[in-house]
């Protein structure tokens, strides 16, 4: 029988990449192979739940997972916050410790960047932040008319077509609460189509999707500043009576510090997630991975997933002293939930030759349950 020598892997962030990988190494590899996860928050919650969360078919207390549950699998868990990442000493240094690994992988995901939006703290809500879910399902119910204005504030962001999910639910919800004739939703976006990642065919498809629940989407509007009740753009401004925004997005600041990637970048690598450090690894939202060269992989916990697992399959063949040949097939897909039980789904394969194929799958009973098991499944797998 081989054996493995002792070896010491740790995972920075338990969230979908993070997760995914740990599972799929210690089903793998024996028990001297040490894998910790290392996460400052101490619960495990889907990003999709927050727009349930949203539309009052969730709460959080039901919904959030304890990341302590991985012990039980023989995966260590560290609940603290990471501030040092040195790839020449090989460690990993938070707020109490100081740790070693034989193997890393990054899985640190995105920062918001709320404040890089001046006034937006102030006068808008961030329907990515978990806090402020509840306080944008409350203004939305005391609503009786005006205007709703949702706004992407910086590209790239999580899960592209979330915050149109989420356009749609609220429309959705105005119409049980008998408040959708009277209240205008208007959505902004930098970009040029609804989804460039999807391409113009899909985009439209989604505009048309809008347009009949009277969503008016506005291309090319770039937000500079939030004041009270107005929107400033570019080259023009609106004035609206409740903002819900999703907000710039950055890179965890100790990545730039410990020479992973460029501010304002994100860590770039390739399809097998090596960065150019021996054993370092980067996975999910927090890496960068070109399809094209304008068009890199959209940030969605379902390819953070697809990372995870490619980058353990050829951790579990390096330490097997096996040749390492899984590379990220780029094939997912998201969810777009519109109310009543019913969802559209976005599939897409990144890498299919000679371009990206991306289908937008018609509104359907049976995708909002695969959206249902999509969670409960993983839930149940990693946790
Ligand atoms: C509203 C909404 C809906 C979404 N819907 C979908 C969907 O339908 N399908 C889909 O595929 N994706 C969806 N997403 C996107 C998805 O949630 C993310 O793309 C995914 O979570 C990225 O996974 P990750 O592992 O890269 O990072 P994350 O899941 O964000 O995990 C990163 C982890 O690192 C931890 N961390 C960060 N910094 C530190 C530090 N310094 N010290 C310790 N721990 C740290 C964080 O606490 C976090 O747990 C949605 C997102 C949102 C907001």
């Amino acid at each position: 029988m081989l054996s493995i020598k002792p070896t010491n892997i740790l995972i920075l962030g338990g969230g979908f990449g993070g997760l995914a990988a740990a599972n799929e190494l210690r089903q793998n590899l024996p028990i001297n192979v040490k894998i910790s996860i290392i996460d400052k928050k101490d619960y495990f919650m889907m990003g999709l739940v927050k727009l349930w969360i949203l539309n009052g078919t969730r709460e959080f207390e039901f919904s959030k997972k304890p990341l302590k549950s991985i012990t039980t699998k023989g995966i260590d868990f560290i609940n603290e916050e990471i501030i040092k990442i040195d790839q020449k000493k090989k460690s990993v240094t938070t707020k109490s410790r100081e740790l070693s690994y034989d193997y890393l992988i990054i899985a640190l995901g995105v920062e918001l960047a709320p404040e890089q939006i001046n006034g937006l703290y102030e006068h808008g809500l961030i329907l990515y932040e978990i806090i402020d879910v509840p306080k944008i399902r409350e203004a939305i119910k005391k609503m009786k008319s005006g205007k709703i204005a949702m706004a992407i504030m910086g590209m790239p962001y999580k899960c592209p077509p979330a915050p149109y999910e989420a356009a749609l639910l609220i429309r959705s919800m105005l119409n049980d609460l008998g408040t959708n004739d009277s209240i205008q939703i208007d959505f902004y976006s930098p970009a040029p189509i609804t989804l460039p990642a999807a391409g113009p065919q899909v985009s439209e498809e989604l505009l048309q999707l809008l347009k009949s629940k009277n969503i008016n989407f506005h291309s090319l509007h770039k937000t500079v500043s939030v004041g009270k009740n107005i929107l400033h753009f570019e080259n023009s401004e609106t004035n609206f009576d409740l903002l819900i925004a999703i907000p710039p997005h950055r890179i965890p600041t100790i990545i730039v510090d410990s020479g992973l990637a460029q501010k304002g970048k994100f860590i770039p690598v390739d399809r097998t997630c090596k960065t150019n450090f021996e054993n370092v690894y980067a996975i999910g939202d927090v890496n960068e991975i070109m399809v094209t060269d304008k068009m890199a992989v959209p940030k969605a916990g379902i390819f953070a997933e697809g990372e995870g697992i490619t980058v353990a399959r050829n951790i579990i063949s390096k330490i097997r002293g096996e040749q390492e040949k899984a590379i990220f097939d780029g094939k997912g897909g998201c969810f777009v939930e519109m109310g009543k039980r019913v969802a559209g789904y976005l599939e897409v394969d990144m890498f299919a030759s000679p371009n990206p194929i991306t289908l937008l799958k018609q509104p359907s009973e049976q995708n909002f349950k695969d959206k249902e098991k999509f969670e409960k499944d993983r839930l149940d797998k990693w946790l």
